[in-house]
């Protein structure tokens, strides 16, 4: 058996800075820290975060003269300032490719030009970019959702940074088929590309794939999708509780991913428990080898995890 864990796995550069910005807050404050909204699609790593002061709030209202966290996905304008008007001290973990789609936005906005926003409508993120145009954009989930009749001047396309880039070329080639002049900015991050490509590549050699991230996380959920187009099973789990060992056990060649938000110590979780089952299956066959002769007599490969 072996175990290929993806290079691009878990944390993505704006999760890794927000993650560390609250904690660095909350080791600085006595007070309490106030985030708006989960910081991350991660239950297991805000629910920690909570114990230790940082609290989830679903709006700004009410909340005077105390220390709001804006999460990586961003919000829009008006949110900003009602956090600064009401005196609280902002700690902005605004993913950077986050901030300069709402620049970009901001400025196509003011020389009049409609926005469209490619990506999920009810995603916090892109609730965020459409802040930044006063909530004027138009969101396209599909190439079916491109408006036909409406006749507009000037438009310019940006893209939740989560995007699949499939559908992003699909529903992009639709917009300037109808709309020649669009101006068309792919803004989905690098960090999504590289782990969706990684996934289709290990996918598409694995027999079992876990994938591993909220269920509730869009990028996750993506992964997963992207994975089960290559490999038929794949399992989505968000903790190593969840793993059911009689799924993956007559599978040969096993890939893990793992979503944005997921942490690198659940990711290390999901493989002990697996290589913990290869152990004791080595101790119930009897065998004294290395792990390597071990499965070789198995009549397996060897175990290969990657860098976790
Ligand atoms: Fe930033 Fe990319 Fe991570 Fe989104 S996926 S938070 S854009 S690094």
């Amino acid at each position: 058996m072996e175990i290929i864990l993806a290079k691009s796995a878990g944390y993505c550069f704006g999760v890794n800075q927000a993650v560390e910005m609250v904690e660095e807050a909350l080791l600085k404050n006595e007070e309490a820290i106030y985030t708006l909204g989960p910081l991350i699609h991660n239950r297991q790593v805000t629910d920690e975060l909570d114990r230790r002061g940082a609290h989830i709030i679903s709006d700004v209202e009410g909340i005077k003269n105390g220390i709001i966290a804006v999460r990586s996905h961003g919000v829009g304008e008006d949110i900003m300032s009602a956090i600064k008007d009401g005196g609280n001290r902002l700690i902005d973990a605004t993913c950077p490719y986050v901030k300069k789609i709402h620049k970009r936005v901001n400025e196509y906005h003011k020389k009049g030009y409609q926005i469209f926003i490619i990506g999920d409508a009810d995603h916090p993120e892109v609730i965020g970019i459409n802040g930044w145009c006063n909530y004027e954009g138009i969101i396209l989930g599909n190439k079916n959702s491109v408006p036909r009749t409406a006749k507009y001047d000037k438009i310019c396309v940006v893209a939740q940074t989560t995007m699949n880039l499939g559908v992003f070329h699909e529903i992009s080639q639709e917009i300037l088929r109808i709309y020649p002049e669009a101006v068309i900015l792919n803004t989905i991050c690098n960090a999504t590309k590289t782990r969706q490509e990684e996934t289709a590549a290990l996918a598409a050699k694995a027999d079992c794939m876990v994938v591993i991230g909220g269920l509730h996380s869009s990028n996750t959920v993506k992964l997963a999708e992207i994975s089960r187009a290559h490999c038929k099973k794949t399992l989505h789990i968000e903790t190593a509780a969840e793993l059911d060992l009689n799924d993956i056990k007559t599978c040969d060649i096993i890939g893990i991913t793992a979503g944005a938000s997921t942490p690198h110590w659940i990711i290390k979780e999901v493989i002990n428990k697996m290589t913990k089952s290869f152990e004791e299956m080595l101790k119930d066959s009897e065998m004294e080898a290395s792990y390597e002769e071990s499965f070789r007599k198995l009549g397996r490969g060897s175990v290969v995890a990657g860098t976790v």
